[in-house]
């Protein structure tokens, strides 16, 4: 943990944050209060569909536009909460026809097209289990993630069927019914999805869930080994609706655009239901990134809260300052990442172009929502994940040799981020992995498998993944400090950096840098780098070698996958690579 800058925010007085004090809110929140603030169900049940959509039909907000959905095409079409509610009861309808019933699995393999949503909150409405899958996935990913969910009804289009879905349908016995979005012939054993919707009734009273019935079935990104199943219940609704007024600080009025595909758990919780829960107008854009269009996208939506990822924001930096210096992105308000550690150089870079920083937060598919922020109010440290959101209760423990755990309270020592159970998304199994589920519980700590470290103002520093720490000559070396030096030196657009065995060190570290655009790789630009990490880290910490790469792999949500290239440096298995994205 160095000592940085700080950046003191100023609230803007028209549109003070929902958090107007991170310490009183902190001791006066509840979860309970926080479920009072939703309407629930008669009889004391909950849905998070209807919290999202329904709910504001009821109180007289239907004609806002729930969804602006930017087609590939250049399409724009808006879809408002009363026709939201009618689609999905429509689905829910359709459903029930097809003898779906509660806790059933219903998956998705769709792109960012607004049947996708219909079909997530549709089947949350049916009482149904949804479960996401990205739709780059290939037929064994899709296979392995159907195969573990069970899933009774599948969603996607004829293409995706063909080429992703019928090669392995014989092994899925459960898949009885695939319903098929778009025009065209339906593929043999499919039926189409708007014929059904056609036939089905639209006053489909959403079904009276408990707020312990399952509701979402979300893989995780696979970034350490093969994708679990984290399962979450209805109840999650009421974290996915706080955290989105407290960590994004979301209001009514805003125009929220979530960049993430809701293939992953941030897409779903922050791309479909909690902006939802809130009330706001959601921009969704077919297309992938690019960074013209994005800007576009920002400045002629005027988005006003933008929420994206660490690989996203650096694939902006590599696009220059001055790309996004041509467009007219004064409404922005709000700036949120997630899913990755976002370096200093990152939010300084955003805080500079866009006259705002982005606002790191730390969450995982097991925990559903946002659990450390930096927020709206107070100050900004970049490079810094921020503070526990009201309700969280977050520290750091160490593993004693017995197994049970430490406090770790000293400021700034590295130990494990871990979390006092209770949140209301915190997942409620790994599906078919309950010994597995259990070993995160130790000692009445949620064990994150993260590592971190606490300052004296309350604000976690992600050190690494566990898995991913380098020992080196007696030193615990994170690999986010080493890259986050290295993308400080001009030439470098990103890092990745791992320890390899060394006979008298132990392990050293080993750096995988991409250049930004106009640096070519030397001898002379690697000595410089190395040079640049030296004074920065010290020579204990700083990479032994440095190798320039085109790319870095990644996982299809974006994450370096540090495991891959240590695999390929030592020539072991490659293990689970099914969420990798196109890479050689
Ligand atoms: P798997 O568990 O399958 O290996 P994964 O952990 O990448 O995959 P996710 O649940 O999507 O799957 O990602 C959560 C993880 O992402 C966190 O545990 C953390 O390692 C990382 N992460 C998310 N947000 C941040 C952040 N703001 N700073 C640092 N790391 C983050
Ligand atoms: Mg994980």
């Amino acid at each position: 943990m160095t000592a940085r800058t700080v950046i003191h925010q100023k609230n803007d007085p028209k549109c003070p944050p929902n958090m107007d004090d991170y310490g009183a809110v902190r001791a006066r929140f509840t979860w309970e209060g926080a479920r009072r603030t939703l309407d629930g169900l008669a009889g004391g049940g909950l849905n998070i569909a209807y919290e999202a959509v329904d709910r504001h039909v009821r109180h007289g907000k239907g004609d806002k536009t729930a969804i602006r959905w930017l087609a590939k095409s250049g399409e724009v079409t808006d879809i408002s909460y009363a026709e939201l509610k009618t689609r999905t009861a429509r689905f829910a309808a359709a459903l029930e026809s097809l003898g779906v019933k509660k806790g059933d699995r219903v998956f998705a393999l769709l792109g960012r097209v607004p049947e996708l949503y219909i079909t997530a909150l549709g089947t949350l409405k049916r009482g149904a289990v949804f479960s996401p899958l990205f739709s780059a996935f290939g037929p064994e990913p899709v296979k392995a993630r159907m195969g573990i969910g069970e899933g009774q009804v599948l969603v996607t289009t004829a293409q995706y069927y063909r080429k992703k879905v019928a090669p392995i349908r014989a092994d899925l016995p459960k898949l009885t019914h695939v319903l098929i979005v778009g025009d065209g012939d339906l593929p043999e054993g499919t039926q189409s999805f708007d014929g059904l919707m056609k036939r089905a009734r639209d006053d489909f009273e959403t079904v009276t869930t408990q707020e312990e019935d399952p509701a979402l079935l979300h893989f995780t990104s696979g970034t350490t080994g093969k994708p679990k199943g984290a399962i979450h219940v209805h109840q999650a609704v009421v974290a996915h609706h706080a955290t989105a007024e407290l960590a994004l600080d979301l209001h009514e009025s805003d125009i929220l655009w979530c960049t993430a595909d809701p293939g992953w758990v941030t897409g779903t919780s922050y791309g479909i239901i909690a902006p939802l829960t809130i009330g706001v107008t959601m921009i969704i854009d077919e297309a992938e990134f690019d960074a013209e269009r994005w800007y576009k996208t920002l400045q002629d939506q005027k988005v006003t809260v933008w929420y994206s990822a660490p690989t996203a924001i650096r694939m902006l930096m590599k696009t220059g300052a001055d790309l996004a210096k041509g467009y007219d992105l004064m409404s922005l308000r709000f700036l949120a990442s997630v899913g990755e550690p976002l370096n200093a150089e990152a939010v300084l870079w955003s805080n500079d172009v866009f006259g705002k920083p982005f606002h790191d937060n730390w969450w995982q598919t097991e925990t559903g929502a946002i659990m450390i922020a930096n927020f709206a109010v107070g100050d900004v440290k970049p490079g810094s994940m921020g503070r526990p959101l009201p309700g969280v209760d977050a520290g750091i423990v160490d593993r004693e040799a017995d197994g049970s755990l430490k406090d770790v309270t000293e400021t700034g020592a590295v130990g494990e981020l871990a979390l006092r159970p209770g949140w209301p998304s915190m997942f409620r199994g790994y599906l078919h992995e309950e010994e597995r589920y259990k070993k995160c519980f130790v000692d009445g700590w949620y064990l994150t498998g993260d590592l971190a470290m606490r300052d004296a103002d309350g604000y976690f520093w992600f050190v690494g993944r566990a898995d991913d720490m380098i020992k080196s000559s007696g030193h615990l070396i994170g690999p986010f400090e080493v890259e986050s030096a290295l993308v400080e030196h001009p030439a470098v657009a990103e890092a990745a950096v791992i320890g390899i065995p060394d006979e008298r060190a132990g392990e050293v570290v080993k750096a995988y840098v991409t250049l930004h655009h106009g640096y070519e790789a030397s001898d002379e630009l690697e000595r410089d780098i190395m040079a640049h990490a030296r004074r920065a880290l010290g020579s204990a910490v700083a990479p032994r070698l440095i190798t320039f790469a085109a790319d870095l792999p990644k996982t299809r949500s974006g994450k370096i996958m540090r495991r891959l290239l240590k695999a390929r440096e030592l020539g072991l298995p490659e293990g689970d690579t099914s969420t990798l994205e196109t890479f050689s």
